[in-house]
């Protein structure tokens, strides 16, 4: 085995593990590699042993390796910050956005999408660090850009995404990683019915599957360090 197939099958380890420890099914969580600054042929590896749906930040290099691989039919998701001058690209090289901040964005990813195909699969990026990080809509916004967001045809509205500030306390994530589950309980009370709670990175996939995350987005230690 390569070792980006090892180190799969070792993040899918630790997915069930954490699922086991929580009593939650492990299929109920999906990895999603983040693949950012790797080349096609690390993405092409992963796919070989079994990997399907890919993460990318920047533009043009994610829609490039989704180009490059298309006749693989795999899933790619947005989830770096997105500038306005980039959503027409984003709009159709990509099956899902993670990053939706604000209401602008969000407008032109739906009039962007080509019609015909099915409507882009979004989330919401909600800022639960406050002012340690930039990123992110703030919790008391996430009611109203999501009532916004959900009636745009080119769109389906699947749940909300967070990045919590890097840190070893357990307690402060899961602080953070409850806090989104929370959000998206209060929306679906609402009526909403949002399936997706993307959340939980190399460092910290178990705080976030032990709070509820259904999109665990790994890339170090599937790919290794990045330069
Ligand atoms: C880079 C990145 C990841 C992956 O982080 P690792 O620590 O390498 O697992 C996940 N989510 C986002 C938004 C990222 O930018």
């Amino acid at each position: 085995m390569t070792s980006i197939a090892t180190n799969l099958q070792a993040v899918n380890a630790r997915i069930a593990a954490a699922a086991k420890a929580c009593g939650r099914m492990p299929g109920d969580i999906q990895l999603l590699a983040v693949s950012k600054t790797w080349p096609a042929e690390c993405v092409a590896e992963a796919a070989d042993a079994g990997q399907r749906a890919f993460g990318e930040n920047y533009v043009p290099e994610g829609s490039d390796k989704a180009a490059t691989l298309a006749e693989r039919q795999l899933t790619w998701h947005f989830i770096g910050p997105l500038q306005s001058n980039k959503t027409r690209l984003v709009a159709n090289a990509f099956d899902w956005v993670h990053s939706i901040d604000r209401l602008k964005i969000a407008e032109r990813l739906s009039a962007q999408r080509d019609v015909g195909r099915p409507p882009l699969n979004v989330c919401l990026q909600v800022n639960v660090s406050g002012e340690a990080s930039k990123s992110g809509v703030a919790p008391e916004e996430v009611a109203a850009l999501a009532q916004a967001v959900s009636v745009l045809p080119g769109l389906r509205l699947r749940g909300l995404m967070a990045i919590p500030e890097p840190t070893d306390d357990l307690s402060v994530l899961k602080q953070r990683f409850g806090q989104v589950r929370a959000l998206r309980d209060a929306l679906n009370g609402e009526g909403m019915a949002l399936d997706t709670l993307s959340m939980g990175m190399s460092h910290d996939l178990e705080a976030a599957i032990a709070e509820g995350a259904t999109m665990v987005r790994v890339g170090t230690a599937i790919f290794g360090a990045r330069a």
